[in-house]
């Protein structure tokens, strides 16, 4: 068995991949040889900047601004990518926002914005990944696979969050879209897996990390003790996505340092 994850002469899709975590899976897949498309929705420059990082490792990358929770968007962002590649072998459902808020507070906008871009997101962009991946089929010498979708969820998609019911409720909607997609595409040959990080540090969690007193309080959270980063989530993504994972489908691996072995509960005996 060959022992390192190849990627090689495939084209992934990462959206929200100008930071933290879809940055990390994006540098990721590119180590393992694929062609990549950087999404971003607002910040241009982060976006150049990891297709140059990946350029510089002898890698293929190009980046398209694409609003993921907006239809037209999500398909011209696709008829790029198929203009310059030809199809796509990987799409990874990576772009994610907070609106928080306590729950009699949130806003229709809020609860919208969210479940707009963390589900309908997801929808989207997975919807034309699989019409691709069934018009293509196998390619031999490729992947096993006609296709890979790999949807980023969270601890909260089954750890219920106050004060972020939005969130929670986005992340417990793509468990069961990860699975009905994959029941649905697996006679296709398409694999569907989620991820489930626990904390990672990434600009969407600053707050809970960026001083002595927050992290401390966050790794009462955590057994492992450690932060996550995001090339802990790249190394992942890049093993699912690859053949050493091909009879892996309609499941979320969480990544976690053991958040969802209810820490609270060790010493209550
Ligand atoms: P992040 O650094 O804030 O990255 C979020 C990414 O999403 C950015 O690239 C952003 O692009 C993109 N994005 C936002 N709105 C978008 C839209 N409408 N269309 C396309 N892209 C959009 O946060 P992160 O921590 O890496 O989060 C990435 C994913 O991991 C999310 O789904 C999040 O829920 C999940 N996650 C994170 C953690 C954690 O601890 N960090 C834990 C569990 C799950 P712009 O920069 O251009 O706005």
């Amino acid at each position: 068995m060959n022992q390192t994850p190849s990627l090689k002469n495939q084209a992934a899709l990462v959206t929200g991949s100008d930071s933290g975590i879809g940055k990390g899976v994006a540098l990721a897949l590119a180590a393992a040889g694929a062609k990549l498309v950087i999404n971003y929705a607002h910040n241009h420059d982060a976006a150049e900047e990891v297709v140059s990082q990946i350029k510089a490792t002898g890698g293929e990358a190009f980046a398209i601004q694409a609003d993921v929770s907006h239809e037209e968007e999500v398909k011209a962002m696709f008829a790029q990518m198929f203009a310059r590649y030809g199809t796509i072998d990987i799409l990874v459902n990576n772009a994610g926002v907070q609106k928080d808020s306590k729950f009699v507070d949130m806003t229709l906008d809020d609860w919208n914005k969210v479940i707009g871009i963390n589900l309908t997101g997801q929808f989207l962009c997975s919807r034309e990944a699989a019409k691709e991946f069934i018009r293509r089929g196998v390619i031999e010498d490729r992947s096993s696979a006609a296709g890979k979708i790999i949807c980023m969820s969270s601890v909260h998609e089954i750890i219920p969050w106050a004060g972020h019911v939005n969130y929670a409720t986005s992340k417990g909607g793509i468990s069961m879209f990860m699975k009905s997609i994959a029941q649905e595409l697996a006679p296709h040959k398409i694999r569907v897996v989620g991820i489930g990080p626990g904390a990672i540090k990434t600009p969407i969690n600053k707050s809970a990390w960026d001083t002595p007193e927050a992290l401390d309080k966050l790794l009462t959270l955590i057994p492992y003790n450690r932060i996550g980063q995001p090339n802990d989530i790249g190394q992942l993504a890049a093993w699912l996505a690859s053949d050493q994972a091909d009879y892996i489908t309609g499941t979320t691996i969480f990544m976690d340092g053991g958040m969802t072995l209810y820490p609270g509960f060790a010493e209550n005996g």
